[in-house]
């Protein structure tokens, strides 16, 4: 399959890898949006929420601990799921992305 997330999950391609569990991948954005600006996904190819069942708890362990790897555990952070065309999602392979180090807007454009 010709999935960008799943190669990096693999490590078939390159990535600043931030955290690694069982099912679990997170690294650094390659166009980072704030300072700190992480991608966390599950490895196996899920394309959406509907498909996402037992990982869902591994990936927020995995987030919040991110978090703290980061720095931004008490500073606060956003976390947030592109779902679909109108979302802008780019990458058909669900992902969460982790944004802080800065004040964030509200609401988002
Ligand atoms: P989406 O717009 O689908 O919610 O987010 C996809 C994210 O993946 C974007 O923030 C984009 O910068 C990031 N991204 C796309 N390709 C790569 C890549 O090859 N490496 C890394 N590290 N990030 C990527
Ligand atoms: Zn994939």
């Amino acid at each position: 399959m010709n999935c960008i997330f799943c190669k990096i999950a693999k490590k078939e391609l390159k990535s600043s890898v931030v955290l690694e569990t069982e099912n679990v991948f997170a690294f650094d954005d390659i166009n980072p949006q704030a300072p700190v600006h992480v991608v966390v996904i599950p490895k196996a190819h899920i394309l959406d929420i509907t498909k996402l069942g037992p990982v869902l708890p591994e990936i927020f362990d995995v987030i919040a601990k991110v978090s703290a790897i980061k720095k931004i555990k008490s500073s606060g952070f956003r976390v947030v799921m592109n779902n679909g065309p109108d979302s802008g999602q780019a990458v058909p392979h669900l992902h969460f992305h982790v944004l802080g180090g800065r004040k964030l807007d509200w609401p988002p454009g």
